[in-house]
């Protein structure tokens, strides 16, 4: 009979309890005891819903107070220097110094880089290697976590994340991988300790074994295994997750482990060359629930396809989620906002453990065969890859360059801002009430034409050329989108941890997407009655609210994407059509829905940056449009990014050195449009000053040549205060006005 478990459940808490004790502590709010209580209080829930589902295993170890990676960070004793103070007398606090710069006791450094799990919106901490980094074993929380789930009556299956991953995640000076050998013999005492706490089964996590990785790492799997199954009392069940295993599969099967799990979701084609791969003593999980997604699974499929398997391997099939849980909201139980009908279509991530069940009984002998999933007619990505490859702009860029330069007039180095400006409490007390129907609609949209008035007139009085309306209608750059178009379903609890203490909620796709009404016209539009300067249209691009929601499962989502970019290009046209002739189109996630393996690549950019350019494909050439990325490592999508063809582009890079500017301005073509790298940093409350600007834009001009070169911040304000945003953008507008004269 098989067996079911999951990778990890998430930690923040069917309502978010973690999260609220987690600020609280860091507020002072309450004691170091307190927290703990509500950590250890979100561990046994986490435990009970699974072995209250009747999972075989309970598993312990995906707990973390801010990040699973740097937990194992603290467990080898890879911390560096500046946080070593105070560490002695408070272990927690030195842990949040790690993850945030700064905890209720201790003074503040700067915290760990911060970065994208895999292909996920999840964020670990970077462990930071030294030179001659040493590694000490301290597992003393794992194993207190351990012994509280098996005083807890569970059969606790431990997880910890493989010696490679771990030190791929990492960053340090040269290959981190000549830090394995040093780093091994933790690994080896860890499982010792656990196997003396008496874990059947160990559960290691190598899903780097889903990319192509370079030879000497994949060389490095097969003696570092050895190593750990020589000295492991307990099974070792190596998880592998979010991507094809492919020319990895052969490898990790040929592993000495007890058993292997593969992502069924991401790899349904792998099933059957890894039952082939199989040794006789092994045992083979397959992650068939989407961990990655809310939908509830077609457990007719896997009834049919695993029946055979089933029969093959009788319990050594595991049954399993794709990945860990850690990506999907909690308990659909505690989902308010959604009408029943509707929650029959969800599964959260208690859900979830239930369809585990349902399918392990499923797949025994003489069950009764489930009833089948109703099939989507659906056309598929060659199709709207076909449809995107030939709609575009009709002129070139130069040639809408010249127009545009007669249109608008601009000065040289013309100044902007991204979008958004403060946020104020006023402005969130207002939409709160809205929200409440404490007051009306009419009185909301004076309100916001209020703040938007506020914000055309400040930008007036700076000076700055290219103005914006400031986004004030806006709650969040997707959400907002997602409420005026159909097809989207919003959650009251859909909450799924981002990185520390904060989580998104984001939308899910439920149908077909269309645009009912104008969503942003009223706004640009009033907005552009104030003043005789240009402003522009800011919408959030097709890419990134397909990557920032819950995607359909029964279409592809190339084709979700398209219908959203067919309700912007509605928008861009109507925004036009008002007189708005410079509209900016938001793509700061186009990265992140990037295949972890190269040879996806090619087809996800081309409808990705075909639906981009799809939005923006009926404007005159005179309209200008923008668009805005916000990150730095823009090396490997370079070639998307030209692609989309914006008239210009705005990106992230005042945190980052030239080498990036580098990648813009390079010899090798760069970007041929204009660019506004950011000049200054909106992430930090400092104000940048004049002379520090002035100097940034010589370094600018020394890589982009003048007439394409705009100057703007990083990115919207709108976590700043109007104090901050007046004076750096007033140094902003003054520090360009002293290049400007040099240049002329
Ligand atoms: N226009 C958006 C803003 O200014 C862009 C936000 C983003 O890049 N994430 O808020
Ligand atoms: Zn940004």
């Amino acid at each position: 009979m098989a067996q079911t478990h999951i990778l990890g459940y998430p930690r923040i808490g069917a309502r978010r309890e973690l999260k609220r004790a987690q600020e609280a502590y860091w507020k002072g709010e309450i004691d170091q005891p307190a927290l703990l209580a509500a950590g250890s209080q979100v561990r046994s829930k986490n435990w009970q819903a699974q072995q209250a589902a009747g999972l075989a295993f309970t598993t312990v170890g995906d707990f973390a107070w801010y990040d699973q990676v740097l937990n194992h960070s603290l467990m080898f004793g890879v911390i560096p220097e500046r946080f070593e103070q105070g560490a002695a007398d408070n272990r927690l606090d030195q842990y949040f110094r790690l993850a945030r710069g700064r905890a209720p006791s201790g003074e503040p450094v700067a915290a760990s880089a911060m970065t994208k799990w895999f292909d996920t919106n999840y964020h670990y901490l970077v462990p930071e290697f030294s030179g001659d980094q040493q590694f000490q074993l301290n597992a003393e929380w794992l194993l207190a976590e351990v012994k509280e789930a098996q005083s807890l009556g569970h059969n606790v299956k431990p997880v910890i994340i493989g010696p490679l991953t771990y030190l791929w995640l990492g960053r340090g000076e040269g290959s981190s991988l000549d830090l394995l050998p040093r780093l091994l013999p933790c690994y080896v005492e860890l499982l010792k300790q656990l196997a003396s706490a008496a874990a059947q089964w160990v559960q290691i996590d190598e899903p780097i074994l889903g990319l192509d990785l370079p030879q000497v790492w994949r060389d490095a799997f097969a003696p570092a295994y050895e190593n750990l199954a020589k000295a492991s009392g307990s099974k070792l069940l190596l998880a592998t997750y979010f991507s094809p295993l492919r020319e990895n599969l052969e490898l990790a099967f040929a592993l000495p482990v007890d058993g292997v799990h593969i992502d069924a979701v991401r790899a349904p084609e792998e099933v059957a060359p890894a039952v082939a791969a199989l040794n006789k003593r092994q045992v083979l999980s397959v992650g068939v629930i989407n961990g990655r997604n809310v939908w509830r699974t077609d457990l007719a499929r896997w009834q049919r396809e695993l029946s055979p398997v089933a029969e093959q391997l009788g319990d050594r099939l595991w049954l399993s989620a794709s990945c860990s849980l850690l990506h999907t909201p909690v308990d659909l139980e505690t989902e308010t906002a959604l009408a029943d009908i509707r929650k029959q279509k969800f599964a959260y991530s208690r859900q979830k453990l239930d369809e585990l069940q349902t399918l392990k009984h499923a797949l025994e002998p003489g069950a009764k065969t489930l009833s089948a999933f109703s099939k989507t007619e659906s056309r598929s990505e060659a199709d709207v890859r076909e449809e995107l490859a030939s709609t575009w702009r009709a002129q070139a860029y130069p040639e809408r360059a010249a127009v545009q330069s007669t249109r608008w007039q601009l000065p040289l180095l013309p100044t902007t801002t991204i979008g958004s400006f403060p946020q104020t409490d006023v402005l969130r007390e207002v939409r709160r009430k809205f929200r409440n129907q404490e007051i009306s609609q009419q009185d909301y949209d004076a309100h916001l034409r209020a703040e938007i008035a506020e914000a055309i007139r400040r930008q007036e009085i700076l000076g700055l050329d290219v103005l914006v309306h400031g986004e004030a209608e806006r709650n969040d750059m997707v959400e907002y989108f997602g409420e005026q178009l159909d097809g989207f379903v919003h959650t009251g609890n859909g909450w799924v941890q981002s990185y520390g203490s904060r989580c998104v909620k984001p939308p899910i796709i439920a149908g077909d997407i269309s645009r009912p009404h104008a969503m942003t016209v009223q706004w640009s539009e009033y907005a552009q009655s104030l003043s005789k300067k240009p402003v522009k249209g800011m919408l959030t691009g097709p890419v990134t609210i397909l990557n920032w929601s819950f995607p359909r499962e029964d279409i592809p989502r190339a084709l979700s994407c398209l219908q959203i970019a067919k309700a912007l290009r509605d928008e861009v046209q109507d925004l036009e059509a008002v007189g708005i002739g410079i509209i900016q189109i938001d793509e700061p996630a186009l990265r992140e829905g990037v295949p972890l393996r190269e040879s996806g690549h090619k087809e996800y950019f081309d409808w990705a940056v075909g639906c981009f350019r799809y939005t923006c494909s009926q404007v005159r050439p005179d309209t200008q449009i923008h668009t805005h990325m916000c990150y730095s490592n823009f090396n490997a999508i370079m070639d998307a990014i030209v692609a989309l063809d914006a008239d210009v582009i705005t990106i992230e890079s005042a945190r980052s050195d030239l080498r990036l500017l580098q990648a813009f301005a390079g010899d090798g073509g760069g970007y041929p449009n204009e660019i506004g790298p950011g000049i200054y940093d909106i992430h930090s409350p400092n104000v940048p000053e004049r002379a520090e600007l002035v100097k940034r834009l010589h370094q600018l001009l020394k890589v982009i040549p003048a007439e394409k070169l705009w100057v703007n911040p990083d990115c919207g304000l709108k976590t700043r205060n109007w104090a901050e945003v007046g004076s750096a953008l007033l140094n902003m507008v003054e520090a360009t006005r002293t290049v400007r004269a040099e240049l002329v």
